[in-house]
């Protein structure tokens, strides 16, 4: 299950960026994930639950926002979104865009808890 190793390294992240703002608890957690990048949402809060049992981000909300794929056109430079694989550029019809978003995951903000 590679949701596991995925929450660990966001769970990293989020608890550097705490203490960097002196933050002791959090609301929720919000996550883009691109849909090409395989993975599954209920598996990531299953993880999420597993690794802060016991530990300060302990009922803190993972929310995951699925996100279309971005690409860019090798040909115009322009940037698209599509659901799923493209291989054309919607403005020239160019071949083989780049995808620039899709496979992976950012944190897009954490919420803090209202003292
Ligand atoms: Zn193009």
């Amino acid at each position: 299950m590679h949701e596991m190793a995925i929450v660990q390294s966001v769970i990293d992240i989020v608890l550097q960026e705490m203490d960097r703002h002196g933050v002791e608890k959090l609301k929720a957690i919000h996550l883009a994930v691109g849909r090409m990048s395989a993975i599954v949402p209920e598996q990531m809060r299953m993880c999420f639950d597993i690794l802060t049992a016991d530990h300060k981000l302990a009922g803190a909300e993972l929310n995951i926002r699925m996100v279309p794929v971005t690409y860019r056109c090798r040909n115009c430079d322009q940037e698209f979104t599509s659901e799923g694989i493209t291989f054309k550029c919607p403005y020239c019809e160019g071949p083989d865009p780049d995808i620039i978003f899709g496979r992976e995951l950012k944190i897009e903000s954490i919420e803090v808890m209202d003292e």
